[in-house]
């Protein structure tokens, strides 16, 4: 192996938080490396890690592929709209998938190029002394040396030991974005995130679709009206959602997977599916990312130990993104891997874990940023609430989509927003209202001393913050 080559900062993972560290440290000035193993669909390198790949983007294109296809048989006809009987080409869903993914990953090599990053294919590894050491997928190996280095390498699927992915029958989500058929029936073990956006697809498209979830609650990170609503919501839209099910086998038979379970009474189930999806979590990817003797340390869930600034405690070592504590968000990804270049060029670098949002791009869509009520009480946090309806919004009734409403959570005593809870049509969006709030320290009172305009979705989101102080125009307060 020749000598290592040197560099300022040399970042192993080239998804979100790795390219936007990657992007930010050359916007600085430093000289920067950046290494993924990932390879694409045609074989070929593809940066943009989990999200661009198999994750975010690819979801959210099947997701608006499927809402369109669902629309036609089920909100087409409100508007007066007639037509033969829809029919989904799942091959040509796949494919403008594909494209999408490809233009965005291709994206991301353009901009490095651009930003004179230099990208390496292949697996990297950490050596004491801020070595990074490369095996390349032509079989040779390089050494890369970084003043800095930034460990991004991002997480993996969770596979349950009596449901093994084997890419055909049991999956998780890369396998479900690319079924070549709508399955008749399609399993699915965790009603979270993945389970839902994904489950979504193909209820919409035409296959049965059964959760089963091992907690007792559904979705219990969101508020709980917020839950309530969209599980009323899910169940008009014919997901069947089970709750409190531990499964304890599967068996791959020639009529389907047999899913063994044990129902919320303890009585024992069986399921049986054409697909099943395993979305039950996922972890840190940090297998093989540290040599002996590096000196950074993994906590008990296999994420690398880092203190608030993303900082490993070894010289020169920082981690971000998902292999790190904290959500596993490909934004607050792109907010680490900033402030980290952001913090190695001497600025001041910083992430607000308390306004990070959250959306689950379902139909309705949920979102939210700040405490929900439940953890406001167990900390015994006083609050106000004010909630509004998308029923009562012209423009949400006009869209044909009235589901859900906004709820705005602040301070009894200071008026400070303390959280924002939406479930309904573009929630993805209206959330930012709240982000932007509560960055600003903004009370509900600033809120609806603000203009918004008439007539759209974001109505609520003012009605809700009026409604805090029992001044909502339009309902009874
Ligand atoms: P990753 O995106 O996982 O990237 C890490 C990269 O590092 C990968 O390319 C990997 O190949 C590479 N790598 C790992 N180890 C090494 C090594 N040793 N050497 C070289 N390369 C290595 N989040 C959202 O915010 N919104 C969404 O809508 C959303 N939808 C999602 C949908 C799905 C189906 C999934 C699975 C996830 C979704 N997420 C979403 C989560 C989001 O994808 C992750 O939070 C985000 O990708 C994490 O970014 P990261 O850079 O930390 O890691
Ligand atoms: P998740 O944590 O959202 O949901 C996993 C669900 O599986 C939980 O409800 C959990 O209780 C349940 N579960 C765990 N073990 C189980 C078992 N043995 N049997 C039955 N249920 C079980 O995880 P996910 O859906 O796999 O998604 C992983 C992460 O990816 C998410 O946490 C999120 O951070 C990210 N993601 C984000 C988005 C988004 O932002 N819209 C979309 C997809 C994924």
């Amino acid at each position: 192996m020749s000598q290592a080559q040197n560099f300022d900062v040399v970042v192993i993972g080239a998804g979100p938080a790795g390219y936007h560290a990657a992007i930010r440290a050359a916007q600085l000035g430093m000289k920067v490396a950046c290494i993924d193993v990932a390879l694409g669909k045609d074989g070929k390198p593809a940066l943009g890690g989990t999200c661009l790949r198999v994750g975010c983007i690819p979801s959210k294109a099947l997701l608006d592929s499927s809402r369109q296809f669902w629309n036609m048989g089920h909100l087409f006809d409100q508007h007066g709209i007639r037509f033969e009987k829809p029919a989904i080409d799942v091959a040509k869903m796949v494919a403008r998938k594909d494209a999408i993914v490809k233009q965005f990953t291709g994206g991301i090599a353009a901009l490095f190029k651009a930003n004179k990053i230099t990208a390496f294919h292949g697996f990297g590894q950490l050596q004491p002394g801020n070595v990074v050491k490369v095996k390349q997928h032509d079989g040779s190996e390089v050494e890369l040396k970084g003043t800095n280095v930034i460990l991004a390498a991002g997480s993996d699927s969770i596979e349950l030991p009596f449901a093994k992915f084997d890419g055909e029958h049991i999956v998780d989500n890369v396998g479900a974005l690319d079924f070549t058929a709508v399955p008749k029936r399609l399993g699915v073990i965790g009603a979270g995130v993945i389970g839902l956006e994904l489950g979504s697809v193909w209820n919409r498209l035409g296959a049965e679709v059964t959760l089963l979830e091992g907690l007792p609650t559904f979705l219990a990170a969101a508020d709980a009206e917020v839950s309530k609503v969209a599980a009323r919501e899910f169940k008009k839209q014919g997901l069947d959602i089970r709750l409190g099910c531990q499964v304890s086998n599967t068996e791959v038979k020639q009529d389907g997977v047999h899913v063994h379970y044990t129902d919320a009474t303890g009585a024992a189930q069986e399921l049986v599916v054409d697909k099943l999806l395993v979305a039950v979590g996922r972890r840190a990817a940090t297998s093989g990312l540290l040599a002996e003797g590096t000196g950074v340390q993994l906590d008990e869930r296999g994420r690398i130990v880092v203190d608030a600034h993303c900082h490993t405690g070894v010289d020169g070592v920082w981690a971000v993104g998902d292999c790190v504590r904290g959500p596993m968000l490909a934004h607050k990804g792109f907010e680490e891997g900033i402030a980290v270049a952001e913090l190695i060029a001497g600025l001041p670098g910083h992430v607000n874990f308390d306004t990070i949002p959250w959306v689950i791009y379902t139909e309705p869509e949920i979102a939210w940023v700040g405490k929900t009520e439940e953890q406001l009480k167990a900390e015994g946090i006083p609050y106000k609430a004010g909630s509004f309806p998308f029923a009562a919004v012209g423009r949400a009734v006009a869209m044909a989509e009235p589901a859900g409403f906004v709820k705005v959570l602040a301070h009894a005593e200071t008026d400070t927003i303390l959280g924002m809870h939406l479930v309904g049509a573009n929630v993805s969006e209206l959330v930012h209202e709240g982000v932007l709030a509560m960055e600003f320290k903004g009370s509900a009172d600033d809120l609806a001393r603000i203009c918004h305009a008439h007539p759209s979705l974001s109505e609520a989101v003012h009605d809700a913050a009026m409604a805090v102080h029992k001044r909502a125009i339009h309902k009874a307060n």
